[in-house]
């Protein structure tokens, strides 16, 4: 009962109410938990979703059985609450099923049980220039995993997160990216280094100011979560500036709701080349979710082309470029922050944008070292440790 071995999952589920009644209607079977709560099953989604070892294999917990197998018309001869307190269903095709309470609650699909769900997804909590920093020590991350999860889950929920106490010896922030998963590689390298070049291929590479940007977003897939390590930090300015690109979509959806149903629309090259790439990407800045969340920004005016819309949208798609941009220069938005040795930024490059101040190298050396990791490997790294 509710173990991981009595249902098609690596994952265990709790017995949170017991059955106490199941109906046998003509297309569906309902369902009645000791709480009161009434859940509807539909026969096919039943028979789909059968966790036997016919149905699913059990190396790998993947389902084998595909429901066009199942006759359309397919009903249970018989369903019942077992000794186990399991409901067996008997199909008339002789097949039989048995389904862990503590599985099929998690998975119940009458409206109650659905809003729970969602009420528990993940919320991204939307922050602003007097954010209480989540600082974490790099010895608790590398040694103990409670400490680990806690940090994934502030990049998860907050966006932006400064760890403590790393070594200097450059490539040191391998160690610590490769406790969440394995390094998103790009053209930059595995790990890229941040640092003032007489030959540079980015304006990351110079001594300029930086706007607040996203990194990639020349990539269909911008990398999930940046991380910037400081080596050295010698030279003068060079402050690390942070907005909430969530909390500022936010904002705009909620203070210009036409400028901000724009910036999900239209669509905006961002391009990124040198002599040996030539990387493009035609995507709107804001992007939601299949639940119309905010999911995303992507914006870097250094790497934006000319816009391209049609001519009764360019002046409504410039109006909302403009409050944009300009919001992320409020400074109810920014919080900045100068970076030590020893120290790193782990942000969700997705969400929040980064600028740095412009610094001047004749007053001292200045290396930081970073790379990505895609925002699938930190959810899923989370999702293991709290197994
Ligand atoms: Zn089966």
């Amino acid at each position: 009962m509710h173990t991981a071995a009595a249902v098609a999952d690596f994952r265990t589920y709790p017995l949170i109410s017991a059955l106490s009644g199941v109906q046998n209607l003509a297309d569906r079977v309902s369902i009645v938990w000791a709480d009161g709560r009434i859940s509807p099953f539909h026969h096919v989604w039943l028979r789909d979703n059968c966790p036997c070892e016919q149905c699913v294999y059990t190396v790998t917990r993947e389902q084998v059985f595909e429901i066009v197998d199942a006759a359309p018309d397919l009903v249970p001869a018989n369903a019942h609450i077992d000794s186990d307190g399991c409901l067996q269903i008997d199909w008339q095709d002789g097949h039989r099923s048995r389904f862990d309470p503590g599985w099929l609650r998690a998975h119940a699909y009458d409206d109650e049980s659905r809003a729970e769900r969602l009420a528990a997804k993940p919320k991204a909590y939307l922050w602003r220039s007097d954010l209480q920093l989540p600082v974490f020590e790099y010895s608790a991350l590398m040694n103990d995993n409670g400490a680990l999860l806690q940090w994934l889950i502030a990049v998860r929920d907050i966006g932006l997160t400064q760890v403590r106490g790393v070594p200097t010896e450059p490539g040191s922030l391998k160690l610590i990216a490769q406790r969440i998963s394995f390094i998103r590689e790009s053209n930059f390298g595995v790990l890229f280094n941040v640092q003032s070049k007489a030959n540079a291929d980015s304006n990351a590479y110079t001594a300029f100011n930086l706007p607040l940007h996203t990194d990639l977003p020349t990539r269909e897939l911008q990398p999930g979560l940046q991380f910037l390590h400081c080596l050295v930090n010698d030279a003068e300015g060079g402050e690390s500036i942070f907005v909430d690109g969530f909390a500022i979509a936010d904002a705009l959806r909620q203070e210009a709701p036409e400028l901000f149903q724009a910036l999900c629309e239209i669509p905006v090259e961002f391009r990124n080349k040198d002599r040996h790439s030539d990387y493009r990407c035609l995507a709107p800045i804001i992007a939601l979710d299949a639940l119309g969340r905010v999911a995303e920004v992507r914006m870097a005016n250094f790497l934006r082309g000319a816009f391209d819309t049609s001519v009764e949208q360019m002046p409504l798609l410039y109006r909302a470029y403009r409050r944009l941009i300009a919001m992320t220069r409020e400074p109810r938005f920014r919080l900045m922050q100068r970076l030590n040795p020893g120290e790193l930024w782990c942000f969700d490059n997705r969400r929040t944008l980064h600028a740095r101040n412009a610094f001047d190298p004749a007053t001292g050396a200045r290396h930081f070292q970073g790379c990505y990791i895609d925002r699938d490997e930190l959810l899923s790294r989370i999702l293991v440790l709290q197994r």
